[in-house]
């Protein structure tokens, strides 16, 4: 046999994986307490608004330092929930940000209000600065949905600030930044209301889907209670519309036994990994967004921006590397078709810095589970990028 030509490319193993959340290795580190909570919940015989829902919004509540904690089934329902026992409603405006999760505007939907859209600053968070400039030329606008995004503080000062000028109703969505803090203020304290969510991908992520509704307004968590139960303030006295949307016993149980007393660790393992990457990443084409001064950021995902050409590339590469990445988001809300059917929408100026993320932004892993070996291995796979 004459003229076989070899394959000259060597046999290359398959890079191990990095994914951008380890569900294994973190049922692995809590199931057995998990499944302890399983089993006290079952043997009590009570699963709805019971005593293991009870002492998990205290604990949440003190953990915040919060007045009041409201265990919902949801994010979504929190920041609806909010809104509805604030009496937002048709006729209502309220500023928000183009670039979160579908959720954040989805709630003020619900509820018949009109999102104003905001442009975001260079970190991806509302800009507040706009924000003022858009809430003294419309005096419709009486509330506002502001998200601490990617796990990073808004500036407090600055939000309690606007707040107060305007007398605004605020709604602080902390569904990304539970724990974050500015000049040692924790989000979510500065707003009548905060809303966060236990979906299984969050800081406090469980095994299914919850969220809580917290205040200092005792006025308002009790109206939060009737709405989470049907609108009811006994059985079957039904005060207002509301909704079928509680934490369910279990959930609770799990949150306050297993998952809560980690969450510390877990937000010390994640600073950890966003400062090996801040200080290890370095190439001319991927640009790193650092906290600045006074944030304390709980770093939910670890965003960086490439030149938006590039972002599929970048991202192939990297999976072919074995790590994977998210894009958050890839379109803005106020460009989804869904806000084209509502039409009760506004848009200040161009939102092109929020624009900029949406063809820019890559979110590497960054889950408390990773090991020293794959968090090396991201820096390498980015490092390693075609220069
Ligand atoms: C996840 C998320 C929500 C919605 O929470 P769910 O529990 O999924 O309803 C709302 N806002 C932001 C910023 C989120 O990341």
């Amino acid at each position: 046999m004459t003229n076989v030509t070899l394959s000259t490319s060597p046999t290359r193993q398959a890079a191990p994986s990095v994914a951008m959340n380890d569900f294994r290795r973190m049922w692995d580190e809590v199931g057995p307490a998990a499944m302890e909570a399983l089993n006290q919940v079952g043997q009590s015989g009570w699963y709805i608004l019971g005593n293991e829902v009870k002492a998990f919004e205290q604990s949440l509540a003190q953990w915040w330092g919060a007045g009041q904690c409201v265990g919902v089934a949801n994010g979504l329902d929190a920041i609806e929930i909010a809104l509805r026992a604030m009496d937002i409603g048709p006729g209502d405006k309220v500023l928000t940000t183009p670039l979160s999760a579908f959720a954040t505007t989805l709630a003020i939907m619900h509820v018949g209000a009109t999102p104003v859209f905001v442009d975001v600053d260079e970190i991806g968070l509302i800009d507040l600065d706009r924000c003022r400039r858009v809430v003294r030329s419309d005096p419709a606008i009486k509330a506002m949905v502001p998200v601490h995004l990617f796990g990073f503080s808004i500036d407090l000062g600055e939000l309690a600030g606007l707040k107060q000028s305007f007398d605004l109703q605020l709604i602080e969505d902390c569904a990304q930044s539970i724990g974050a803090r500015f000049n040692g203020r924790a989000a979510g304290t500065v707003g009548d209301a905060t809303a966060t969510s236990f979906y299984p991908t969050k800081n406090l992520g469980t095994f299914g889907d919850g969220g809580a509704m917290l205040t200092s307004n005792d006025a308002l968590a009790a109206c939060a209670r009737q709405i989470r139960h049907y609108g009811q303030t006994e059985q079957y006295h039904h005060e207002r519309f509301g909704l079928n949307s509680r934490l369910d016993e279990l959930h609770a149980a799990i949150l306050r036994r297993a998952l809560l007393p980690r969450l510390e660790t877990w937000t010390h393992r994640r600073r950890q990994i966003a400062a090996h990457y801040l200080s290890r990443i370095d190439h001319p084409r991927i640009r790193l967004i650092t906290a600045p001064p006074g944030m304390e950021p709980v770093w939910h995902l670890f965003p960086v921006r490439v030149p938006p050409g590039e972002r599929e590339a970048f991202r192939a590469d990297l999976a072919a590397c074995g790590v994977h990445t998210g894009i958050h988001y890839p379109r803005l809300i106020s460009d989804q078709p869904a806000l084209r059917q509502y039409a009760r929408f506004e848009v200040t100026d161009p939102i092109s810095i929020a624009q900029q993320f949406a063809t820019g932004e890559v979110s590497l892993p960054i889950n408390p589970h990773l090991t020293d070996e794959q968090v090396d291995q991201v820096v390498a796979a980015c490092n390693g990028w075609r220069r």
